[in-house]
Formats: C-alpha cells, sequence, structure tokens
C-alpha cells in the first residue's frame, strides 16, 4: 500500500480524497495555487506545495509543476479527482513514466472513451446498446441527409471530442441539418481543436441513467447500481439519486449485467461510469466517464462503499474488497450541487462567506471545502458543496432533505440552496417524475410567473 499519495485537485474533491487517505493511514499532499493558499484542502493536507498563479492553466493543470511537487515530496501514487487533468490520458501516461502510480484507469481505456465515436465503437462490440446513429464521422451534408432519413428527424449532431454539452446541435428536419452541421462543428473546432462530428437520433423524453462499475487487476467486475441524473441545467448535473425512480429491480440486474460483460471484455481498470439516455424501458449508451463521479456519495450511501479508498486499493494492486453478491441496495440517497451562484439566474457568485452552519444529523452528508470567514475565490468552477442525504425511502429522504437543507446557513455569497427547496414543493420532483429536459422546463415557467 502507497504511504504517500500526491491529490491533484482542489475544493471538496480534494477534501474528499485526503479523508479517504487518512482513514487508510495514507500521508497527503496538497497541491495548490496562489489563490488557494488558505483553502480547506491544504489546510488539512499533511503536506503542501505551490505550483502556480491562479489560472488552473498555470497551475491545476501545469503537469510539470505537478510532476515536481511529487518528486519534492516523495509522493508514490497521484489521485487527480474529477476535472483538471483526471481524463488526461498524457498525464496519466507522464505520472506512471515518473515510476508513480495513477490512481485511474490505463492510459489506453482514458483515451478510447475521451473520444466518443472510439467509444461508442467499443462499447457497442462489448454487448452495450448505443442510441442509434452514424456509423462513426460524419465526412459530407450528403452523407449525413442519407443517415438522418434513416434514423429518422430529429437528429442531433454531436462532437467527438465533445464535452460539457458543447458542439451539441439539434436539426429538426433537412432544412436545419446544414446549419447544425457547421456550427456543430465551428464550436467543436473552438473548444477542443477537433471539428469531427457524428449523428444520433435525439430522444425526446429520456432520463438520464448511469450505472457506477469498479474493475480490479484480478478480473473481478463489479456494479454498484445507477443513479438518476436527469435533473440538468445546460447540460449540467444539478440533483442526483439513487437508485432511479423509473428503474425496477429486473431493469436493474439486467442492464448491471450488461455492463459488467461488457466493462470484462475491455480489460477496464478501476472506477469508471457508463452513461446512458434511458426511454421507454430502453437503454442507451452516451458516453463513459473515466473517473470518479461528482455524485458518487450517493452510491456510497445506499451501498456502503468508500469509492475511493476501492479506487486506492485497486491501483495498489489489491483485489476489490467485496463481489457482487455482497452488494445490497440500502434506501434512496439524494444529493444536491451547492453552487455560489444565483439561485434564479444562475450568475457565479465568488466572495467571502461570512456565516457558515452546516447541516447534520442521521442520514447527513456535507461535502464541501468552505468554512466561516472563506473567500472562494473567482477563477474556479462554483461547486461549494454537495448535500448528500439518505433515508429508508424515497419519502424519507426527501422529508430528510427538507429539513437539512432549511438547517443550512451560508452567508455572503448567494447559492443555489433555495433552488432545491423550491424544487421540494413541486409534484414531479416528490413523485420522481422529470426526465432531462424537466428542470429547463421548470425554470422558464418559474421565470414567467406561471
Ligand atoms: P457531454 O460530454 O458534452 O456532456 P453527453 O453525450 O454526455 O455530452 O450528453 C450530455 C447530455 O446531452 C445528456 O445527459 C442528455 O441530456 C443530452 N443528450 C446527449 N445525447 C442525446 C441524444 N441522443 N438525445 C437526446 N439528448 C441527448
Amino acid at each position: 500500500m502507497f504511504e504517500k499519495i500526491l491529490i491533484a485537485n482542489r475544493g471538496e474533491i480534494a477534501l474528499r480524497v485526503h479523508r479517504a487517505c487518512k482513514e487508510m493511514g495514507i500521508s497527503t499532499v496538497a497541491i495548490h495555487s496562489t489563490a488557494d493558499s488558505d483553502a480547506m484542502h491544504v489546510r488539512l493536507a499533511d503536506e503542501s506545495v505551490c505550483i502556480g498563479p491562479p489560472s488552473s492553466a498555470q497551475s491545476y493543470l501545469n503537469i510539470p509543476a505537478i510532476i515536481s511537487a511529487c518528486e519534492i515530496t516523495g509522493a508514490q501514487a497521484v489521485h487527480p479527482g474529477y476535472g483538471f487533468l483526471s481524463e488526461n490520458a498524457r498525464f496519466a501516461e507522464i505520472v506512471e513514466d515518473h515510476g508513480m502510480t495513477f490512481i485511474g484507469p490505463k492510459p489506453a481505456h482514458i483515451r478510447m472513451m475521451g473520444d466518443k465515436i472510439t467509444a461508442k465503437e467499443a462499447v457497442a462490440r462489448a454487448g452495450i446498446p448505443v442510441v442509434p446513429g452514424s456509423d462513426g464521422a460524419i465526412t459530407s451534408d450528403e452523407e449525413a441527409f442519407k443517415i438522418a432519413e434513416k434514423i429518422g428527424y430529429p437528429v442531433l449532431v454531436k462532437a467527438s471530442a465533445g464535452g460539457g454539452g458543447r458542439g451539441m446541435k439539434i436539426a429538426l428536419n433537412k432544412e436545419e441539418m446544414s446549419f447544425a452541421l457547421s456550427t456543430a462543428r465551428s464550436e467543436a473546432k473552438n473548444a477542443f481543436g477537433d471539428d469531427t462530428v457524428y449523428l444520433e437520433k435525439y430522444l425526446s423524453l429520456p432520463r438520464h441513467i448511469e450505472i457506477q462499475v469498479v474493475a480490479d487487476s484480478h478480473g473481478n467486475v463489479v456494479h454498484l447500481g445507477e443513479r438518476d441524473c436527469s435533473l440538468q441545467r445546460r447540460h449540467q448535473k444539478v440533483w442526483e439519486e439513487a437508485p432511479s425512480p423509473a428503474l425496477n429491480a429486473s431493469e436493474r440486474f439486467e442492464i448491471g449485467s450488461v455492463v459488467v460483460k461488457a466493462i470484462k471484455a475491455l480489460g477496464y481498470l478501476g472506477v469508471g461510469t457508463i452513461e446512458f439516455l434511458y426511454e421507454d424501458g430502453k437503454f442507451y449508451f452516451i458516453e463513459m466517464n473515466t473517473r470518479l463521479q461528482v455524485e458518487h456519495p450517493v452510491t456510497e450511501a445506499i451501498t456502503g462503499i468508500d469509492l475511493v479508498r476501492e479506487q486506492i486499493r485497486i491501483a495498489s494492486g489489491l483485489p476489490l474488497s467485496f463481489t457482487q453478491d455482497d452488494i445490497k441496495f440500502n434506501g434512496v440517497a439524494i444529493e444536491c450541487r451547492i453552487n455560489a451562484e444565483d439561485p434564479q439566474t444562475f450568475a457565479p457568485c465568488p466572495g467571502m462567506i461570512t456565516e457558515f452552519h452546516a447541516p447534520g444529523g442521521l442520514g447527513v452528508r456535507l461535502d464541501s471545502a468552505i468554512y466561516d470567514g472563506y473567500k472562494i475565490p473567482p477563477y474556479y468552477d462554483s461547486l461549494i458543496g454537495k448535500l448528500i442525504v439518505h433515508g429508508k425511502d424515497r419519502y424519507d429522504c426527501l422529508m430528510r432533505l427538507k429539513r437539512a437543507l432549511s438547517e443550512m446557513v451560508i452567508s455572503g455569497p448567494k447559492t443555489t440552496t433555495p433552488l432545491f427547496l423550491r424544487l421540494l414543493q413541486n409534484s414531479d420532483i416528490l413523485n420522481g417524475d422529470y426526465n432531462i429536459h424537466w428542470l429547463e422546463k421548470w425554470l422558464e415557467e418559474e421565470k414567467s410567473g406561471q
């Protein structure tokens, strides 16, 4: 087992990884920009190294500075968290080339899943159902028209290098296709330096359901059920829950088995998430994330498994500490992403936290790195905390969530906490009856006073 791990991240996820390390008797090294000198992840780590100025490009994405920090401190492994360098295959290779362990999948798998066309081809070969669409990249408008006629409008033009919803354009009919192709291409070129696009059938009212998997280097693969992440704004998840209110036990068993078989066939290592759209009882693969997800705690709540501990164990060559038969799904968990944003306009609100009180009690977990007097810097993501509640059933969980949200005090910057209290008054939310478009539609209706 490692004695010292460098955590190449900041904020709540850096703290999350630190906590797992401490419980395993492992020393931690924090890295930070000059803007984060007073951050909680720096304060709690055993050692810390300043790696550059505030901009992410010069600090949290600065590979030479991070490798130097590993060498100076003698860290044996690097945990990338999520975001930043977590899905950068080159970074994983460089870490390994310097004789350290990257706590994550093999670079080849990161690369394969980072390109949506290769990812889709690979998982389809391994038996996972995918959204009907083009076989690979679209090379001409003529080809796009032909495929769209075959699969039927509306279709979605998607960037192969896509992420964060960029380079994605819908075409409702043939007339809209040329424009959708050219705008998706130019958006993808600007955002990712690659204008390769492909076509997918546009699913009208699906849910976003993802399956968590864990695979060790001894050939064991286990799935930990699903998370429903349908409540999204601009393709960004806002509220996640496990299990999905839409799935029954046999559907869960079926999709879990398909995914486990495919992950074994791919020879994947570490934790990973297979994301699907789910409509009319059918699953359609959209992408695989080769890292820990923001919303991993809801899975931890219902399975009792510490996913970061498992990641570290797997990276050090140990087998999984459980089998599929050991996994029992217990109750319901919901996560709310608390962002430092205006709850009406979603404009970022950095600044000083003048008062902070964390909710607590049975079944309540707050993953956050904020504290009284902490100044949220303007340079990074606006996520400042994740409130995760667990109850014996969905009703219990919703009541607990309402109770916990009303206990939370964060004064100074505006946060999205009031949004969740408003959502909890809606009958669709209470009934678990929503899809990927529900939240944006509801926000529009709220704005127009309906
Ligand atoms: P990104 O990596 O840019 O986030 P994804 O492929 O993961 O892109 O898709 C993000 C979101 O876009 C999904 O959660 C869903 O809301 C929507 N989406 C993606 N593909 C489709 C599709 N074929 N039909 C309808 N909606 C889609």
